[in-house]
This record gives C-alpha cells, structure tokens and sequence, in this order.
C-alpha cells in the first residue's frame, strides 16, 4: 500500500536498523549483549545493566494487544478518522505503539493476539499488526 501523504517518521542512525529491517520485512529490535533485554525504543544504554552493547535481532512479531485507543480527532489532514492507535506487548516484552489493520475498530480487545505486517510509504516502511491468524 502507499499512502505518500501521512506523515512518517525519518529514520536516524539509532533507528535505522528498525526500518532497514521493516523494509525487508522483518521486526528488528536492539537487544543488550550483556544482560539479553531487549530495547525499544533503540537507546545508547541498557535500562538494566547499564551495558552501553548492543546488538540487533529479529523478533518473532507476534504480540497481543496491551492497550488501545479510538481516535476521533484528525490531527493531520491524511489520517481517516475513527482510527486506532494501539500499544502491542510483543512476546519478547517490549511494547510498540503501532496502529491494528485488518480490523475494525469495534472488534479490537485488551489481549487480542496480533501479529506484524508492514506497510510501506514512499521511503519508509512502518509496522502495523493484525489480528493473529495461526491461532
Ligand atoms: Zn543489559
């Protein structure tokens, strides 16, 4: 899908392993190489250990819905209003705020097991999540 007129976050050098990997379709997420906790958002220093090492893996992209909201607002002329914006527990611990697709507002729950799918927009490449389909 491209949608070139949301507005998409610009990839910095702390990020740009996460949409390097978005773009070839994976969830890349920092992890400690010290203490294994995972970091999201990509940050200098471990919140546990301190350890300022780091590496990149991949996640599974399965989490489950931790919290939502229904936006009824347009704060930006390009976004379609009722729209969902979505915190997801990922099975490995970090939460992503991201949007549900595939579903319809009404049917979005705390717990609904989602998985990540990924949308591209001109240079970038976001992921979204929808509602789990191996269950
Ligand atoms: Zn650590």
């Amino acid at each position: 899908m491209t949608q070139s007129t949301i507005p998409v976050p610009e990839p910095d050098e702390a990020s740009r392993p996460f949409f390097d990997g978005a773009a070839e379709g994976r969830l890349m997420l920092m992890r400690c190489i010290d203490c294994q906790t995972w970091r999201l958002p990509a940050r200098q220093h471990c919140d546990v250990c301190l350890s300022d090492r780091y590496t990149w893996e991949p996640a599974s992209g399965r989490g489950r819905v931790r919290t939502f909201g229904i936006m009824h607002q347009r704060y930006h002329p390009a976004f379609q209003v009722p729209y969902n914006v979505t915190v997801v527990e990922l099975e490995e611990g970090p939460r992503l705020p991201t949007n549900l697709v595939d579903v319809t507002n009404e049917a979005i729950y705390v717990g609904m097991p989602v998985e990540v799918v990924f949308e591209r927009y001109d240079d970038v490449t976001l992921p979204r999540f929808r509602p789990a389909r191996d269950l």
